[in-house]
């Protein structure tokens, strides 16, 4: 998950913003309760009755949060608006979304209270996470920050020899501007940032990194890429035997050792540190016990070749992707990455999640459908500019979850929650 030294010296002057260390870094502090209060918080995790419903409707509507869209309460959409997000359309699959929060987040581009919508059919989730949201809005809220960013695709040419490789590759190498330049013409924001090379004998790969500005940008990549392979193969005097747009090497939808090394999409970090007396009343455990679980996780992760040891980003990543409209097949490569506990030195509890494959947009894809622009805007995430701020607050999402698996798993309620949230209740038949 290293940065080379330009991509780290880039983040830190974003961070900046030709103020001080001094005056950026305490954007990042923790903000509690009594300095800056909290929006109120939704309440009644399990009740589902009508007056329960309408009264979060009410207090997010009171917040500036429409749900007309959620509720059902806008005209059908139009199957042509669907155009580029679906073939062969018939309908649509209707999935719950619950709503957590307040989540507090001090970030470089999140900074503020949100109520954080969640598409899922599991039940005990919402009422996990939106504990996890209490637990870190109440010690000051979570610290995060979206740090590198890039998309990559990576074509691969085959030739007949060793030779013919390094022949391609010196006519390739010193033509990154001019790639560059045909990049340019295929996107307004889309930009060519890296061109990294895998040679396996007789195949190269290009691995063309690429920065997508607020879009998820798998399909912006893509077309740039068809395009640098069109002017390589009308200009290069080395012709390859075979070319493929991707030979697999990008971890388009796959959990990668590369893509963890480096990063696919954006990398976040987030951090939390959660008062001794807080761990005791929400979470009937100690810090201690909860750093002795993760310590096993991360031992039971080893034994199972995990990329990364975490407890379960997927249930965040695929709730948040799904409801703001984002490609839940990526959830693949997003819920990976490592999470931290640690005992501080006053007895709290401290806890991080870095994942380096956050690959999320506020624009294109399937962003435009309404449902998802109204979960996006209930998180202040619509459109240009808010990617990163996106990525940030599945940052803090993501530890909201962490912090309330490991809390129940050291405390043994993970069956009781899922016993009380995670059933239907029936009666046998008579
Ligand atoms: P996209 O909707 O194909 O492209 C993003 C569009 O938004 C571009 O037309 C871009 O214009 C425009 N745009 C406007 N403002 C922007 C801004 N501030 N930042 C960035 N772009 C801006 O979306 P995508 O993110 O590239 O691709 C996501 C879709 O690809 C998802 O639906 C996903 O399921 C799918 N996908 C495709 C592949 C593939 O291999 N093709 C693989 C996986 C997933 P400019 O380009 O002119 O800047």
């Amino acid at each position: 998950m290293a940065a080379p030294n330009h991509h780290a010296r880039a983040i830190l002057d974003r961070i900046l913003r030709q103020r001080t260390a001094a005056e950026a870094f305490a954007d990042f502090k923790p903000r509690r309760g009594d300095e800056e209060p909290l929006p109120p918080r939704l309440s009644g995790t399990n009740d589902y009755s009508a007056a329960a419903v309408d009264e979060r409707r009410q207090l997010l509507a009171a917040a500036g949060i429409s749900t007309a869209q959620l509720a059902g309460e806008q005209d059908e959409i139009a199957p042509s608006a669907l155009a580029g997000n679906i073939e062969n359309f018939i309908g649509f699959a209707r999935l719950p979304i619950g709503v957590i929060g307040p989540l507090r987040v001090n970030g470089i581009y999140a900074h503020g209270d949100f109520y954080v919508p969640m598409a899922t059919s599991e039940g005990a989730l919402v009422a996990s996470y939106h504990r996890g949201a209490y637990l870190i809005s109440q010690c000051g809220g979570a610290t995060v920050a979206c740090l590198t960013e890039s998309v990559s695709r990576a074509p691969c040419f085959v030739f007949d020899s060793l030779i013919e490789s390094g022949q391609f590759l010196a006519w390739v190498l010193p033509r990154f501007e001019q790639l560059q330049q045909v990049v340019a013409q295929t996107t307004r924001h889309g930009r060519l940032i890296d061109l990294k090379v895998s040679v396996l004998g007789k195949e190269v790969y290009l691995i063309l990194e690429f920065h997508t500005g607020d879009a998820a940008g798998q399909n912006m990549v893509t077309l740039s890429t068809d395009a640098v392979v069109a002017t390589i193969l009308a200009e290069c005097p080395q012709q390859p035997q075979h070319w493929f747009l991707d030979g697999n090497l990008s971890g388009d939808k796959k959990a990668t050792a590369a893509a963890f090394t480096t990063a696919r999409g954006k990398k976040v970090v987030g951090e939390a540190v959660i008062d001794r007396k807080m761990v005791r009343r929400f979470l009937h455990t100690e810090p201690e016990q909860m750093v002795r679980y993760w310590q096993i996780s991360v031992l039971g992760g080893v034994q199972s070749g995990s990329i990364g040891v975490q407890g379960h980003y997927a249930n965040a990543v695929a709730a948040l992707f799904i409801a703001c409209g984002q490609d839940a097949a990526c959830v693949a490569e997003a819920a990976v990455g490592v999470t931290r506990m640690d005992v501080t030195a006053a007895g709290d509890l401290y806890t991080s999640v870095s994942m380096p494959n956050m690959i999320v947009g506020t624009v294109g894809g399937g962003t435009r459908l309404p449902t998802a622009q109204e979960c996006l805007a209930m998180v202040d995430c619509v459109g240009d500019g808010k990617a990163a701020k996106f990525a940030e607050i599945c940052c803090a999402t993501v530890l909201a979850g962490e912090i309330s698996i490991i809390g129940a798993m050291s405390a043994g309620d993970f069956g009781q929650a899922h016993a009380k949230y995670g059933r239907r209740t029936q009666k046998p038949e008579a």
